[in-house]
C-alpha cells in the first residue's frame, strides 16, 4: 500500500493563489504542501503560451502586494505578457523558495473527508497518496479547458491547438489558420498571429466589445519614487474598490448628468485605456439599461472608425448590442479591429455559417464552404470556474461528490467554503469575485480570510 504523507494544510494549485496561501501558512507554523499539475509555479500563466497572451490589468496592481516582491521587481510593460509573468513568477520562487513546499507534475485526482480522524485524505493521478486536517482549492477559473464536440475533430490532418495548451516550441509562421473564439484569448492569438501566418480564418459566434489596451513601457524613470511614496496606498486601495483596481465606479447619478458630460467622461475613461472603460464608468452602467446602450453606442462609434467595410463594421460592431455591455469581462485589444481588414485575413459568422464538420483539410460550414487549414486555434475558452473543483472528485461528510451537489447550481458560504466539506475553502472559485476582479487583489483578500479562520479556529 502506498505511503501516506501527513500536513497540516494541502493547497491545490500553484498559480497566485497557492503560492499566497501556502506563504501565509509557512507565517503560522503550520505544513503544508501544493500540489501542482504542471511544471512550474504561475499556474494559469503555466499553462497559457499562446502567442500574444498578456494580462489585461495594468502594473503594479497585477503582483503579490508584499513589499518583499515589489521592492526589487519592475515589469517591462503595462500590461505583462506571459512571458515576463512566468519570469515575475520565478523570481518569488528565488526569493522564498516556494518551490521546496510544492510536488510538480502532480494532479489531483480525489479529496476525501474522513469524519473519524478528521482529515481529508487526497491522492494524485499518480497515486500519491496525502492527508491534511485542512483543503485549500486553489484550481483557477481557467484550470479545465473546454474542446467543445466537433463532427470530425479526429479526422483533420493538420494540427490543433487549444490557446490553453500551447505547444511550448511552435512556428505558426507562414500557415493557414482557423481561430475558434474570439474571447479574451481568441483576441489576443488573433491580433498577434495575423500579420505572419499566410491565411487567418476567425469564426466569430458572438462579436467582442473589446477595449483598447493602450499598452505602455515602464521606462523605469519614476518608478522608485513612485514605488516608496505610492505602492503602499495603491496596495491598501487595490482592497476597497468594486473589482480590486485603483480605480472605481463613479456613484454619481446618470440622471444628475447632462449627455454633453457624459460624453466627456466617456472620453476620458476611453483615452486612459484598459479596463477603467467599464469599471470607472458611472456604477449605473450595470443597472440602466438605456445608460448601458449609450455606452454601447460610444463604443461602437469608436471602434467603426477603425473599419472601413461596412459588412464589417456591422459584424464587429453591430447597430444591436449583442449583450448588455460590460456583463463580460470585457477583452482588452491592440489592434484587433484592423486585422479583419487585412487582404489575408477572413471573417466568418457562424451564426450565418454554422460550423458542420472539420474535415481532413479544414472546416467546412453550412453553407457548404471547406476553409482549407493547416492548423485549427481552438479559442473556445474553460469549464469556467466550477470546472477546477468539479473535476476532483470530492467528498465531503456526507459522501457526496462536490460535483453532484453542485447540479443544479452552487452553494457556498462567502463564496469559499460549503456545508458537508469541513475544513475545505476555496480562493478565486465559484461565487467569489473571480472573474469580475483583479486576480492577485481579491485572492489576497480571501486567502487572508481562510488564514484568519484557521488562528480562530485552533
Ligand atoms: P471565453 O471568454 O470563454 O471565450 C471562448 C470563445 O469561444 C467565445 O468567443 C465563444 O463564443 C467561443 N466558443 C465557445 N464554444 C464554441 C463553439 N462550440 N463554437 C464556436 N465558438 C465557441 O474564453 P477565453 O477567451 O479563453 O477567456 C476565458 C477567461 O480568461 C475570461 O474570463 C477572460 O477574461 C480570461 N482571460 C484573460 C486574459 C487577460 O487577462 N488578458 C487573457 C485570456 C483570457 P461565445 O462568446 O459566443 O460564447
Amino acid at each position: 500500500m502506498a505511503h501516506t504523507e501527513e500536513y497540516d494544510v494541502i493547497i491545490v494549485g500553484a498559480g497566485f493563489a497557492g503560492v499566497h496561501q501556502l506563504l501565509n501558512i509557512r507565517k503560522l507554523g503550520l505544513a503544508a504542501k501544493i500540489l501542482e499539475a504542471g511544471n512550474g509555479l504561475g499556474g494559469t500563466w503555466y499553462w497559457n503560451r499562446y502567442p500574444g497572451a498578456r494580462v489585461d490589468s495594468e502594473m503594479p496592481i497585477y503582483q503579490f502586494s508584499d513589499p518583499e516582491l515589489w521592492r526589487d521587481w519592475t515589469f517591462t510593460e503595462y500590461h505583462p505578457g506571459w512571458q515576463e509573468i512566468q519570469a515575475y513568477f520565478r523570481y518569488v520562487d528565488k526569493k522564498l523558495d516556494v518551490s521546496r513546499d510544492v510536488l510538480y507534475n502532480s494532479r489531483v485526482a480525489s479529496a476525501h473527508w474522513n469524519d473519524s480522524v478528521d482529515r481529508w485524505t487526497v491522492t494524485t493521478k499518480d497515486g500519491r497518496i496525502f492527508r491534511a486536517q485542512f483543503l485549500s482549492l486553489c484550481t483557477g477559473i481557467g484550470s479545465k479547458y473546454h474542446v467543445p464536440d466537433f463532427k470530425g475533430l479526429d479526422t483533420f490532418k493538420g494540427q490543433v491547438h487549444h490557446t490553453a495548451r500551447w505547444p511550448e516550441k511552435y512556428d505558426i509562421k507562414g500557415k493557414k489558420v482557423g481561430v475558434i473564439g474570439n474571447g479574451a484569448s481568441g483576441v489576443q492569438v488573433i491580433q498577434e498571429i495575423a500579420p505572419t501566418v499566410s491565411h487567418l480564418t476567425v469564426f466569430q459566434r458572438t462579436p467582442n466589445m473589446a477595449l483598447p489596451m493602450k499598452q505602455r513601457k515602464n521606462n523605469g524613470a519614476e518608478e522608485e519614487k513612485v514605488k516608496r511614496d505610492l505602492y503602499p496606498l495603491l496596495y491598501a486601495r487595490r482592497s476597497q474598490t468594486f473589482a480590486g483596481f485603483f480605480y472605481d465606479f463613479k456613484q454619481t447619478p446618470v440622471a444628475d448628468t447632462t449627455p454633453e458630460e457624459r460624453a466627456l467622461v466617456l472620453e476620458d475613461l476611453w483615452e486612459k485605456g484598459g479596463l477603467c472603460f467599464c469599471l470607472g464608468c458611472y456604477a449605473e452602467l450595470l443597472s440602466n439599461r438605456e445608460f448601458n446602450d449609450e455606452v454601447y453606442a460610444f463604443w461602437r462609434k469608436k471602434v467603426r472608425e477603425r473599419i472601413t467595410d461596412p459588412t464589417l463594421q456591422e459584424k464587429l460592431a453591430p447597430m444591436k448590442p449583442p449583450h448588455p455591455f460590460g456583463i463580460r469581462r470585457p477583452s482588452l485589444e491592440q489592434r484587433y479591429f484592423e486585422v479583419f481588414s487585412q487582404a489575408n485575413v477572413t471573417l466568418v459568422d457562424i451564426n450565418e455559417a454554422a460550423i458542420e464538420e472539420i474535415i481532413p483539410k479544414g472546416l467546412k460550414t453550412s453553407d457548404g464552404i471547406e476553409h482549407e487549414l493547416d492548423v485549427v486555434v481552438l479559442a473556445t475558452g474553460f469549464d469556467m470556474v466550477t470546472g477546477g473543483i468539479t473535476s476532483i472528485d470530492i467528498r465531503g461528510q456526507d459522501g457526496i461528490s462536490i460535483k453532484e451537489k453542485w447540479v443544479d447550481g452552487v452553494q457556498s458560504y462567502l463564496g469559499l467554503a460549503s456545508a458537508t466539506y469541513p475544513n475545505m475553502f476555496w480562493i478565486y472559485g465559484p461565487q467569489s469575485p473571480s472573474s469580475f476582479s483583479n486576480g492577485p487583489s481579491s485572492i489576497e483578500l480571501i486567502s487572508d480570510w481562510i488564514i484568519v479562520g484557521l488562528i480562530v479556529g485552533e
